[in-house]
C-alpha cells in the first residue's frame, strides 16, 4: 500500500466533526510488518507509547488507537488542518511507521463514504486540469456492505459525474483512499513517509561515540530507527580545546532528539589523557591508542548505565583509523559489541542522509575537534595489538578510563 508523496492535503477553515469530511485524523501505517504474535504486540505497544511521547508537546492529548494493523491517532473536534498536518509532521519522525496519512474518519455507510470523498476532491487543483484519478478501497472489516471494488465504482461514479475527472487505475495523478476498519471508514488522499525500521526501545540501549563530525550522528540515527534508545557520549580536548566541540555535539543531540525523545549527552574532558598518550612517543600508533582508550572509557560508561553496546561512526577505509586492521585493533580493546551502522557505506550517501535528518548543518559548523590535537604526519594503517597494549601498560590505561567515566559530565536537553 502506498500513495502518493506531495504535500496536497486539503486546505481549508477549521473542521469540525459536523463537515462533510467528518473527523480530522491520522492513520499511520506500520513497517517491519512480518513481526508475528508476542513480538508484534510488543511492537504495537511500544509504537503507541512512541506516539503518544512525541505528542506530548501539542496542548491536547490526542486519542491513540490501535486498528487492526494500522494505528489510528484521533484529535480533538475542530482541530483545524494547519495543526492536523503539524501532528502529522512530528509523528513522521517516530521510528517503527512506514506511512502517515492525514485522514478523515467517518461513519460506516456509503453515503458517508461518498459524501467524505467529494469533500476531499472538491477545491484541489486537479480539477482544473482535469487530471485523471482512481478510487482505492479496502476493507478490514469485510462486513461492510460494498465489497472493495463496488465501493471503488460507486465512489469513483460519483467523483467522474461531479467533476467529471478520467479514471486511470495504472497511473492515476490523484488517488482517493479508502479504508474500512472496524467501528469506522477512513478517508484520505496523500500521506508522507515515516521513517521505518522498528519503535526505539524495541532493541535495548546502546551508547553512541559522538564526535561534531557527520557520520556519528548518521550512526546514532541508523541505530535508533532500529530500535535502538541511544545515550551520546563525547571526548572534548578539554582544557586544551575551547568547548566548542561540545555546544556541537548538544545541537547533535538536540536534533536527533526528535526521533527518540529523553536523550542524554555525556561530556568527557579528555585533554589530558591525550597529553599522556602523546608523551608516549609512539606517534604512529597515537590516534588509534587514543580511539582503543575513548573505547575503553565508553565500555566504563556503558555498564553503569546498562548500555549493551557501543556504536561509531565508522566506515570502511574512510580514514586511516579505519582500515580493517585498525577497526580490529579497536574492537580488540573493549569486550561490548561496536556496533558500525556505515561500515559499508559511501561519505556521499552519509551525508545525504545527514541533510536529509537535519544533522549535516550542525556537523559542518567549524569546531577545534580534540582528535586534531593528535594529527601525526603518517598514521599507522597496519596497527599492531601487541604495540598498542604496550603504550597502555605505561599508561596504566585500564585505570585512565575508569578516571576518565568517573570525570563524566551530562549536559541536560533544554525542554
Ligand atoms: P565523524 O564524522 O563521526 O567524526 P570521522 O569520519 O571524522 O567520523 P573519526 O574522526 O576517525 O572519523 O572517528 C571515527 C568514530 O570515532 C566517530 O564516528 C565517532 O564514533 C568516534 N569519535 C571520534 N572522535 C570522537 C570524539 N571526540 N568523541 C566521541 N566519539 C568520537
Ligand atoms: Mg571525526
Amino acid at each position: 500500500m502506498s500513495a502518493g508523496t506531495s504535500a496536497g492535503a486539503p486546505q481549508g477553515a477549521p473542521v469540525s466533526t459536523g463537515s462533510a469530511l467528518g473527523e480530522p485524523c491520522l492513520l499511520l501505517k506500520l513497517g517491519e510488518v512480518v513481526l508475528k504474535g508476542r513480538n508484534r504486540e510488543i511492537f504495537e505497544r511500544r509504537l503507541q507509547a512512541n506516539i503518544r511521547a512525541a505528542l506530548r508537546e501539542f496542548d491536547f492529548t490526542p486519542d491513540v488507537r490501535q486498528r487492526h494493523g494500522v494505528i489510528a491517532v484521533f484529535l480533538p473536534a475542530g482541530t483545524t488542518v494547519e495543526t492536523a498536518d503539524k501532528v502529522a509532521r512530528r509523528v513522521a519522525d517516530v521510528p517503527g511507521l512506514v506511512w502517515i496519512h492525514r485522514a478523515w474518519r467517518v461513519a460506516k455507510t456509503p453515503e458517508a463514504v461518498t459524501k467524505a470523498a467529494l469533500a476531499l476532491v472538491e477545491g484541489r487543483e486537479e480539477i482544473q486540469r482535469k487530471a485523471t484519478f482512481a478510487v482505492r478501497s479496502r476493507r478490514r472489516d469485510k462486513r461492510f456492505p460494498l465489497r472493495s471494488n463496488e465501493l471503488d465504482r460507486l465512489v469513483g461514479g460519483e467523483i467522474n459525474d461531479i467533476y467529471g475527472l478520467p479514471v486511470d487505475l495504472r497511473d492515476p495523478e490523484l488517488t482517493v483512499f479508502i479504508e474500512v476498519d472496524r467501528d469506522e471508514v477512513f478517508v484520505f488522499t496523500d500521506g508522507i513517509p515515516g521513517q521505518g525500521g522498528l519503535p526505539v526501545g524495541m532493541s535495548g540501549r546502546a551508547l553512541v561515540l559522538m564526535s561534531g563530525g557527520i557520520d556519528s550522528p548518521v550512526a546514532a540515527y541508523r541505530m535508533m530507527r532500529r530500535g535502538m534508545r541511544v545515550d551520546f557520549l563525547h571526548f572534548s580536548g578539554i582544557p586544551f580545546t575551547t568547548s566548542e566541540s561540545i555546544y556541537k555535539a548538544y545541537a547533535l543531540v538536540r536534533a536527533l532528539d526528535r526521533f527518540q525523545g529523553r536523550s542524554r549527552l555525556w561530556v568527557v574532558p579528555f585533554g589530558k589523557a591525550q597529553q599522556s598518550i602523546k608523551a608516549s612517543g609512539q606517534d604512529r600508533l597515537a590516534v588509534i591508542a587514543q580511539r582503543r582508550l575513548m573505547l575503553k572509557t565508553a565500555e566504563e560508561v556503558a555498564h553503569r548505565i546498562h548500555a549493551g553496546a557501543l556504536i561509531t561512526g565508522d566506515s570502511l577505509g574512510q580514514v586511516s583509523s579505519q582500515t580493517l586492521q585498525n577497526i580490529t585493533a579497536q574492537d580488540n580493546a573493549v569486550d561490548l559489541p561496536i556496533l558500525r551502522p556505515l561500515i559499508g557505506m559511501d561519505k556521499t550517501e552519509i551525508m545525504a542522509e545527514a541533510r536529509r535528518i537535519g544533522t549535516l548543518e550542525i556537523s559542518e559548523l567549524p569546531d577545534e575537534d580534540c582528535c586534531t590535537l593528535l594529527a601525526p604526519r603518517r598514521a599507522e594503517t597496519r596497527a599492531k595489538i601487541e604495540d598498542l597494549k604496550q603504550i597502555e601498560r605505561r599508561l596504566d590505561a585500564e585505570d585512565l578510563a575508569v578516571q576518565l567515566a568517573d570525570s563524566i559530565q551530562e549536559y541536560k536537553l533544554q525542554e
